[in-house]
């Protein structure tokens, strides 16, 4: 009866605490400031994720054509013209060579 009742508090404990650290997730994210994940020995760029999301792809691997910058001259142009379906095309982003995200420079050192 013992090992029992042990157990089912053991349960509810775990269960509380995956509830608890449900919603402080965001806390938490919060509270690994880039200086404290150095502290833990984490990388301060990607948290010991090793990637870095692309910033011209936002981590797509791929970018609209016409839109590098900002202005989509192409987009307007098509739509204006309504032939709208080849303003989709996508081309792949050159600056992460299609993957999406870089290797982190800090961490591909060691
Ligand atoms: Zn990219
Ligand atoms: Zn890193």
């Amino acid at each position: 009866m013992d090992n029992i009742t042990a157990s089912e508090i053991a349960g509810l404990g775990v269960g509380v605490l995956l509830l608890s650290a449900t919603i402080a997730a965001p806390k938490i994210d919060a509270f690994f400031s880039s200086s404290q994940r150095s502290s833990l020995g984490m990388c301060k760029r990607c948290g010991n994720i090793r990637r870095l999301a692309c910033s011209r792809c936002k981590g797509t691997g791929f970018v609209k054509e016409g839109g590098l910058f900002g202005i989509n001259l192409v987009d307007d142009l098509y739509e204006t013209i309504g032939n709208r379906e080849s303003t989709v095309k996508q081309i792949a982003c050159v600056k992460c060579q299609a993957k999406g995200y870089f290797s982190c420079p800090d961490c591909s050192k060691v």
